[in-house]
């Protein structure tokens, strides 16, 4: 069994091991392609260490650029005579 949550719905479901359509072993990830019961769609899911720490530098260095992209947009505000 396994529990994932739907992209479309938002719900989270039960699905068993029969609906997992495939499995994809990545190097920083596995990759599960699951028929989804409650919008009958199918959906991949993720699931390993590395990936989530792919995804947790990608994520810190977007928030390291938006946090310099508005001081740089304030500075820009600044310079300009009023
Ligand atoms: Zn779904």
């Amino acid at each position: 069994m396994l529990l994932i949550t739907c992209p479309v719905t938002r719900t989270d479901e039960l699905v068993a091991d029969r609906r997992i359509r495939s499995i994809a072993n990545h190097p920083t990830h596995l990759a599960l392609r699951v028929d989804c019961p409650a919008c009958g769609g199918v959906h991949v899911y993720r699931t390993g260490r590395r990936w989530e720490a792919a995804r947790t530098r990608t994520a810190a260095r977007a928030a390291a650029q938006a946090s310099a992209d508005a001081a740089a947009a304030r500075a820009a505000r600044v310079a300009v005579p009023a």
